[in-house]
């Protein structure tokens, strides 16, 4: 199903939320609760492929109780940002959601949504909602594709239907202290996946099993959870939502390696392209949370830091679990490596360096 001839409708929101108020929440949006006034939608029909595009106005849906998605979370969704730049807006690597999304509708026995009307459904939204971009630094409009299951029957199979859609969010920085140190603690019970699962899928399902392990770091004081390997308990995998990156004493660094089980990264591969463009070496590969702890102690271990769409990069700076915990480097800021990293990528999301990997693109 191609999808060439499918066409979006506009239907302008009728009462769109006066400038006043959407300036006043744009101050100060926080994360995610806060709503453009307009969503993008397109169906999908078995047989009949995609159908029915429209961008109108952000309502409730009307949604059948047994409806698939409800009764086996058969449900994807993709994350990304438009910043605001000059007097328009830019989205980074758009083209790379589109591309997990339709990887994570694979894995979940989902149609495919060709690249190109992700990318129209997505830029329409911005363009219509281009009110709602914050300005201030460190803000943009969250954007949140999402794909569910909807027809209406409870035999388990893949469903004939489905729902997909694109909401927008204005954000602040993640973080309370913009970008500060994160602590994690490390999950003692639960694990996020095991090979042949849904790890490097961006499934909601995904997302319900690491709440417990985070709800346990928050009680134990830390940020993020961090989620060693399902089989033998001892590598380090990524956060709840963030990959991760080790930097060492001679300059280079390391990440877990893509197995099947971390989410790929589109800031993680971003890094990896810049890092290595600075000459630097980075490695894909395993590593343990005891070499962590070794390599931590004995000086060898200079930076961590973990990185995504929401948070951009933060650094790691303290490590803690039941049999206690430890600091990497100076726990309070970001070391070197760290923030030239993430200046090079915020620099490019924003217009303010050259783009030699044409990742940028204007809306
Ligand atoms: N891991 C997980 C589990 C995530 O949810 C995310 C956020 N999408 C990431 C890593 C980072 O991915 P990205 O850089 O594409 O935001």
């Amino acid at each position: 199903m191609s999808g060439n001839s499918v066409q979006f409708d506009h239907k302008p929101n009728p009462a769109p939320m006066p400038a006043v108020q959407r300036d006043a929440l744009l101050a100060n949006p926080g994360f995610g609760r806060v709503f453009t006034d307009h969503m993008a939608v397109i169906q999908y029909t078995e047989g009949k492929g995609w159908h029915s595009a429209r961008i109108e106005a952000r309502a409730p849906l009307q949604v059948d109780p047994a409806s698939a998605v409800l009764h086996y979370a058969q449900e994807i969704f993709e994350g990304m940002k438009a910043y605001r730049v000059d007097n328009g807006s830019v989205l980074f690597r758009p083209d790379a959601n589109a591309r997990r999304f339709n990887a994570s509708a694979d894995r979940m026995s989902m149609p495919q949504l060709p690249e190109h009307l992700f990318l129209q459904s997505v830029k329409k939204l911005v363009e219509v909602d281009r009110d709602w971009v914050p300005s201030q630094p460190g803000g943009s409009l969250y954007l949140r594709p999402f794909m569910i299951a909807s027809e209406i029957f409870l035999g388990v199979k893949p469903s004939a239907e489905y729902l997909y859609m694109v909401i927008a969010s204005p954000v602040g920085s993640y973080f309370k202290g913009a970008g500060g140190p994160v602590s994690v603690w490390i999950s003692q019970n639960d694990t996020r996946a095991a090979t042949g699962g849904t790890g490097a899928a961006k499934c909601g399902g995904n997302y319900a099993a690491s709440l417990r392990a985070q709800a346990e770091a928050i009680r134990n004081g830390c940020d993020q959870t961090l989620f060693l390997d399902a089989k033998e308990r001892r590598w380090v995998e990524e956060l709840g939502g963030m990959n991760v990156f080790f930097v060492f004493e001679d300059g280079s660094l390391a990440t877990p390696p893509l197995e099947g089980t971390i989410l790929p990264g589109i800031t993680r591969d971003s890094l990896i392209t810049l890092a290595r463009a600075e000459g630097l070496t980075v490695r894909e590969e395993r590593y343990s949370i005891d070499q962590w702890k070794a390599d931590a102690a004995s000086g060898k271990l200079r930076e961590v830091f973990a990185c995504g769409t929401a948070a951009v990069v933060a650094p790691i700076g303290r490590v803690a679990s039941p049999a206690g915990s430890f600091t990497i480097g100076n726990p309070e800021v970001g070391g070197p490596v760290t923030t030239k990293l993430r200046a090079a990528l915020v620099d490019i999301q924003l217009g303010q360096a050259p783009d030699p990997h044409g990742w940028v693109q204007k809306v």
